[in-house]
């Protein structure tokens, strides 16, 4: 048997912050639109053999052509001829399913050309050291454009095939690396499903009974930071003194920042090894900041920053993140159904029409995990 049918393995997504500068950023743009151009050309030249002689052209026989383009036009040239040669492959693959759905004697629709700004990413098609693209003192190193500034958030347990860069539609750039992992990596996870509810006392609250304590060292930290800032503001502008007490103020700052972060990676990795499903609520953060006790201990929890951890952890440990609409989670009964209105400040669920006594928190994380069993079977 061959190492490769003993060892499958599979292709991850992985997507990277980068803060390409001013310059690189008009060559990505400048790029996309060629690439764009090499897309049309490529795609009317098989269109057109296509109609004449309903024969194709192949992809190395548009390498040829594109290679000869290149020697006179400037656009084309500039373009890092892995990432030309790649705008090749997606011809290629629109026409694979074009002629896939022919062959099963569908009448699908021709592949399109692109609109100005239709064509959406540039691909580096070799990753690694002399290649198209690498890492090189943290930051990420394309060929012929420079070395882009990149939020390597996490690791990435795989080896990188390709990196395309692109830009989302809320502005920001990000480096998306296709890499290739070992399948046992994802193997089935045999935990069970739980709820999660964020809490008010408590860090987090499980469907099953369990929670998550906010850490005493945390508290502490806080503590004296708050100290030391009533300190600052005690100080005399301008004096040695003030700019002591900044600098005590900065320092518990990273500190509590440093602490929190741990925590949550901390606790995120628990959760995703132990259970293979869990059920969020779908926070729009936005919304619940009307209600300044719960956007207090929101934005204190870092949820969202844990949320995102628990994600991404989730894809490794082959675990499942549901989020579900958080509509009703705190009052309904997660026994019966029916609604029990209260007020923040009571702390238990106690329902009237069935008889079930349970923590607030964790009658909410069961109604998550209901709802997203819901999903799952729909
Ligand atoms: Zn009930």
């Amino acid at each position: 048997m061959s190492s490769d049918m003993s060892n499958p393995k599979v292709i991850r997504n992985y997507k990277f912050r980068i803060y390409p500068n001013k310059e690189q950023e008009r060559i990505f743009f400048r790029w996309q639109e060629t690439c764009r151009r090499i897309y049309n050309n490529a795609l009317a030249q098989r269109k057109e053999t296509w109609e004449r002689e309903k024969q194709s052209i192949s992809r190395t026989e548009q390498q040829v052509w594109l290679k000869e383009n290149k020697k006179e036009n400037g656009f084309f040239k500039e373009v890092h001829s892995q990432v030309a040669q790649e705008v090749l492959f997606r011809v290629d693959r629109a026409f694979d399913g074009f002629f896939r759905r022919v062959k099963n004697g569908e009448t699908p629709g021709y592949p399109r050309f692109k609109g100005k700004g239709h064509y959406k990413s540039i691909t580096y098609t070799q990753f690694g050291d002399g290649l198209g693209a690498s890492f090189q003192n943290g930051k990420l190193k394309l060929s012929k454009i420079g070395l882009v500034k990149i939020e390597l958030h996490r690791e990435i347990p795989g080896t990188i095939k390709t990196v395309a860069i692109k830009k989302e539609a809320g502005g920001n750039w990000y480096a998306v690396f296709a890499v290739e992992i070992d399948k046992s990596q994802f193997e089935i996870h045999l935990g069970s499903a739980t709820g999660l509810d964020v809490g008010l006392e408590k860090f987090a609250s499980m469907s099953d009974g369990n929670t998550i304590e906010n850490p005493r060292y945390l508290r502490k930290t806080e503590k004296r930071l708050k100290h030391a800032q009533r300190n600052l503001s005690r100080k005399q502008k301008g004096s040695r003194n003030r700019k002591k007490a900044r600098y005590k103020v900065a320092k518990l700052h990273t500190k509590v920042r440093n602490q929190r972060k741990d925590f949550l990676h901390k606790e995120s990795r628990k959760l995703v090894e132990i259970y293979s499903l869990i059920a969020v609520e779908d926070l729009n953060i936005k919304g619940m900041v009307r209600n300044h006790h719960l956007a207090k201990s929101i934005s204190d929890a870092g949820w969202s920053e844990f949320l995102a951890m628990l994600c991404y952890k989730a894809e490794d440990a082959g675990s499942k993140i549901v989020k579900v609409n958080p509509c009703g989670t705190s009052q309904d009964c997660s026994n019966c159904g029916n609604t029990v209105p209260k007020e923040l400040s009571i702390r238990i669920h106690q329902c009237p029409f069935c008889g079930l006594v349970l923590d607030r928190d964790i009658n909410a994380a069961r109604n998550i995990l209901k709802k997203a069993l819901a999903l799952e079977a729909a």
